[in-house]
């Protein structure tokens, strides 16, 4: 990942830039496009509605690398007014319920160990859209009963057997399925969202506000994620605008530090479903701020984003 740091009259702002490989970003791109960015001109450091659009048309895609400075200007606007980005619009905080906890796939007895380990955590999230599908649920559920969320990731192919799969899975205590096609099989995703019990949540198939519309009708909810949507001005908006069209929102993440993950949590009290456990699975976090206790969101006492560096480590 790419920290960024922006600084107005000795008050920093931090961001971040996750690049998963699907969305093309490299650390290189990243730094050719943040080298682009000139910030100087600016008069007034709270519009950043005029401010984050300019940055926005240097250059086509690098969302990433726009979320890196969204987020810090977003931080640093909260720092300067010494108050949580969460009460900067308007959201109340101790609205925010559980994240889902994701389970990597492996053999039964590594799952099993996995699932023990994650005992604080009370909605489970698994990737499926292989041929193994049901045995991994199995698996799950001859240890825990708990809710599950499953992410196929685009590997179904067939639409009868999804629909016959999602049945299944609804019966499992499953509670929402992830982006089941290919992001081109717009027919066959309504098809299936229209008959499924379970709501379908489009990934892949929406990247930002504009995709937002094209989910009406095809999909139950969109996952909004900062990396995908160039950060918190366009996610605000996403979420505004899909709650309009009467879709559902989940806030999600890509694999990420304490700082981006604190910055989409600011947004999670407007969700209904938050997957924000990127952090929990890299170990060379440089910030502390948003916590998962016992599985439920919260947020720290900080101002903008919420997060401090640990230890005062040089990044
Ligand atoms: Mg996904």
């Amino acid at each position: 990942m790419v920290i960024t740091e922006i600084e107005y009259e000795g008050c920093k702002g931090y961001g971040e830039a996750s690049m998963p490989p699907y969305l093309g970003e490299t650390h290189e791109s990243v730094m050719k496009f943040l080298s682009s960015v000139d910030l100087s001109g600016y008069s007034n450091v709270f519009d950043l509605e005029t401010i984050l659009a300019e940055v926005d048309e240097i250059a086509p895609g690098n969302t990433a690398a726009k979320a890196s400075v969204d987020i810090a200007l977003h931080d640093l606007k909260g720092k300067l007014m010494n108050q949580s980005l969460c009460n900067i619009l308007g959201l109340n905080k101790n609205k925010i319920s559980y994240s889902s906890f994701t389970i990597g796939i492996d053999t039964p007895d590594v799952i099993r160990e996995k699932i023990n380990e994650a005992v604080e955590y009370k909605i489970l999230k698994v990737k499926l859209g292989r041929d193994n599908d049901k045995e991994i649920i199995e698996t799950i559920r001859a240890v825990t009963d708990k809710p599950i969320t499953v992410d196929i990731n685009q590997g179904w192919k067939d639409r009868e057997q999804a629909l016959d799969m999602v049945h299944w899975l609804n019966k499992k205590n499953v509670i929402l399925i992830e982006q089941p096609f290919s992001k081109d099989r717009i027919e066959d995703t309504a098809w299936l969202t229209k008959w499924s019990p379970l709501p379908v949540i489009a990934d892949e198939s929406v990247q930002r506000l504009a995709d937002v519309i094209k989910a009406k009708g095809i999909f139950s909810g969109i996952n909004i994620k900062l990396m995908k949507c160039t950060g918190i001005r366009e996610a605000y908006k996403m979420m505004i605008l899909a709650k309009a069209l009467g879709l559902r929102v989940m806030i999600g993440c890509m694999t990420e530090t304490s700082c981006a993950i604190s910055a989409a949590s600011q947004l999670s009290p407007l969700a209904d479903y938050t997957d924000l456990d990127g952090s929990l699975l890299i170990n060379n976090d440089v910030f502390e701020g948003t916590k998962l206790v016992d599985g439920k969101v919260m947020l720290s006492d900080l101002p903008g984003i919420g997060v401090k560096k640990k230890d005062n480590r040089e990044i």
